[in-house]
């Protein structure tokens, strides 16, 4: 049999900070561990977010750190090809459809509807096509249109790796969720389904974040018939002690922050490996990481950041 594949996947938004890199490391863990292959995927296509030259510095920090990978980088504005023969493909067997709502639009709308999911809107439906309304695929790729899913009624379940058993209503939550957006990019959702059956990814471990997208990809693995979708594993988030997921606001958490105060690798991954359960914080080698790790002592509360976490890192070994 075919060696199982994960990948790790940065945006690159921002830098990485104590909190993505956490994850990171127990992505690269479990697949040393476990013998599966590791692809680095740069995902670029978020257009404003979107910080020039951070998939570099994500990539430097990953590998300062002492994690390295089987295939990649690949970035996935480079070719925009599979996820547009995607979007071509659902179009013509009428599982989306072109939608030229505005977000205020779909604000108004919602204000009597429930709210969708983070910060994301619950859609209303303005657009979705009659039944037997042909779907007009002269619009795919045209300015200012998006496309979105038609997500079937019902509640969607799934057993997850660390997280157990979860149930999400997505018509009821998100409802018709993008899959193309009105600068002619896919969305994260599309994306991210495309790229793991394309690079054979079946195993993917990532923040609990993304919990509630999980039955929106597999939704996708089903309408685009790319077979069984991969296991999933998610992992809580690290938080700052306002209890809110750890970001600017926290301070300066980026790793790359700590380097350049002169703070070792070493001396990161031990607070990690305190986060993860291996003993009390001692520097420590991503190796010796591996070698301690297991997924059973990963408590199952989100970790908190403090002032004294920060404190430790600084003051050197
Ligand atoms: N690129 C995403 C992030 O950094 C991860 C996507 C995924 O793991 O599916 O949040």
């Amino acid at each position: 049999m075919a060696a199982s594949r994960t990948r790790l996947a940065p945006s690159p938004t921002g830098a990485l900070h104590l909190g993505n890199v956490r994850t990171f490391l127990v992505n690269w863990t479990l697949a040393r561990q476990r013998g599966w292959e590791i692809v680095l995927r740069v995902e670029d296509l978020d257009g404003p977010r979107h910080k020039e030259g951070a998939g570099v510095a994500m990539i430097d920090t990953l590998a300062w750190l002492g994690l390295d990978w089987d295939e990649g980088p690949y970035y996935q504005r480079n070719d925009l090809r599979p996820y547009r023969e995607a979007t071509a493909r659902l179009a013509e067997q009428r599982h989306v459809y072109p939608c030229r709502c505005t977000r205020k639009e779909i604000e108004a709308a919602s204000l009597s509807a429930p709210h969708g999911d983070g910060h994301e809107l619950h859609y209303p439906g303005t657009c979705r096509p009659a039944e037997n309304e042909p779907i007009d695929a002269e619009l795919l790729g045209a300015e200012g249109v998006a496309w979105r899913v038609q997500v079937p009624a019902g509640v969607a379940s799934f057993v997850d790796e660390f997280s157990g058993p979860q149930q999400f209503d997505v018509a009821q939550t998100v409802g018709d969720f993008l899959i193309g957006t009105k600068l002619g990019l896919p969305s994260y959702q599309l994306a991210v389904v495309v790229d793991d059956a394309r690079q054979g990814i079946d195993k993917i471990v990532r923040g609990d974040d993304l919990l509630s997208s999980t039955p929106r990809q597999m939704l996708l693995y089903d309408l685009l018939e790319l077979g069984p979708p991969p296991t999933y594993t998610h992992l809580p988030l690290v938080l700052g002690e306002d209890g809110r997921r750890l970001a600017k606001r926290h301070g300066d958490t980026r790793v790359s922050h700590y380097r350049e105060q002169g703070v070792s690798a070493q001396r990161i991954l031990g607070l990690l490996a305190e986060w993860c359960g291996v003993g009390t914080r001692q520097p420590l080698s991503a190796v010796e990481f591996v070698d301690r790790f297991s997924l059973d002592q990963l408590s199952r509360q989100p970790v908190v950041f403090t002032k004294a976490d920060d404190a430790w890192l600084v003051q050197g070994d």
